[in-house]
């Protein structure tokens, strides 16, 4: 027999986006009556999540603040042709930390362990004879039907790695992009957890999303030898494939993930250049807590207009990775991203903000371009 549940707000998909909204809400909104609908054991899954510490608002900070485990107030890029530090700051969350630090910060009875089966703007069937009944669900489950984008990807094998002595780092290297490269551009990113412990990260921006999991492993070993870090131990693995969205069909992405309100991927809300949605998941639920009605229509209508006006801001973002995943030779796109970097560090901060203004659209087209012309011009002209 199916039994109900009532309350104010239904969130499934105990997430990046569900469990920040989540928590936002058992701040400045004790009064409502929340549930967090997640199948899996743990809040999150298993990921590092990464933000420059520009890309969130100083008064949204509190949101992402008790989930944060390490931060450094620099970071380093590294090129065939140069290399630079950049005392923009960097964070990171780790998710068995999230999962954990979320169920102490919860109300004990707002996370719910099961799947959603059927959602509308105000109702959820749940996989365990549950039906709950809410004034408004907003949907969190992660991506909708991708094949309404037209997308390359940054796709990675991640290891956490325990070695014998420091490594001797002071900052994370974001991009580390003088390694030989390989089915596109190639980079590896090191984020240095203690002084004998490192996250190193080997990174493509590539036209498929297929990785080879023991050639990248391999391809690691190989980094941190070179650099003189002998490894005792992989202490843990993450992989994944993000989209670099190139086009695509707004609408059609949205009405896939359903009608009721969505947040997070589901709702497309991702940085284009980079596939990161940290900074939009943390603004999303800023303005979710800041309003009144909460009811499962003007959610719904809300955060289409939010995402909706978060696509058109990716249109120079998308353009741009047109230009390096169709206009560059996949060999050379790595020159877009070296002569990208040398540019000034409050334009590379905006532009990672999703923030560029029309001078610094201009400055990053301006100039040689690091592609060939005539293929640069097709791009602008399909566009
Ligand atoms: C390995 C990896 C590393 C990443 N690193 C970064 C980074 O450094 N910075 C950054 O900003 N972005 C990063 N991203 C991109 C993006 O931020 C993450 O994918 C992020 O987790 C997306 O948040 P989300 O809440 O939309 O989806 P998810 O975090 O994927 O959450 C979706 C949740 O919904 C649950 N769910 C699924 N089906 C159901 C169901 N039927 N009922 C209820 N719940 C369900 C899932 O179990 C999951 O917990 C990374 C992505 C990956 C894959």
């Amino acid at each position: 027999m199916t039994r109900t549940l009532t309350c104010d707000l239904a969130i499934t998909g105990g997430g990046l986006a569900g469990g920040l909204l989540a928590y936002a809400l058992s701040v400045k909104r004790p009064d409502l009556n929340v549930r967090l609908i997640e199948p899996e054991t743990r809040f999150g899954g298993n990921h590092v999540w990464s933000f420059f510490s520009a890309d969130i608002a100083p008064e949204d900070r509190w949101i992402v603040e008790p989930f944060i485990d390490h931060e450094w107030d620099g970071y380093d890029v590294r090129f065939p042709k140069h290399r630079r530090r950049f005392d923009t700051g960097y964070a990171s969350i780790r998710s068995e930390n999230f999962d954990t630090k979320l169920r102490t910060l919860l109300p004990a009875d707002w996370p719910v362990k099961a799947g959603a089966v059927d959602l509308s703007p105000t109702r959820v069937s749940l996989d365990t004879q549950v039906t709950v009944a809410a004034t408004g669900v907003i949907d969190a489950r992660g991506a909708a039907d991708g094949r309404f984008l037209d997308v390359g990807w940054q796709k990675f094998l991640g290891q956490e790695l325990q070695l014998s002595a420091p490594h001797g780092l002071t900052a994370p290297i974001i991009m580390d992009a003088s390694v030989p490269q390989l089915d596109g551009y190639r980079f590896v990113y090191v984020l240095p957890f203690g002084l004998d412990r490192l996250f190193i990260e080997d990174t493509y921006y590539s036209d498929g999303a297929a990785i080879d999991r023991d050639e990248l492993a391999q391809r690691i070993a190989d980094y941190a030898k070179a650099q003189g870090w002998d490894v005792t131990a992989v202490l843990s693995e993450e992989n994944g494939a993000l989209p670099v969205t190139l086009g695509g069909d707004f609408e059609g992405y949205w009405a896939s993930g359903g009608d009721a309100a969505k947040i997070g991927m589901r709702a497309g809300m991702f940085q284009a250049a980079t596939g990161y949605s940290l900074p939009l998941a943390v603004r999303t639920a800023a303005k979710i807590v800041s309003m009144q009605d909460l009811s499962g229509e003007v959610l719904a209508r809300e955060l289409h207009a939010f995402a909706a006006a978060e696509w058109q801001i990716g249109k120079f973002y998308r353009l741009l990775n047109r230009m390096a995943f169709r206009a560059a030779e996949p060999a050379e796109r790595f020159l877009i991203y070296q002569r990208f970097y040398t540019l000034r560090p409050k334009l590379i901060e905006r532009f990672y903000a999703g923030k560029s203004t029309l001078f610094d659209k201009a400055r990053i087209l301006a100039g040689k371009p690091p592609v060939p012309i005539g293929r640069a011009l097709k791009v602008l002209q399909e566009t």
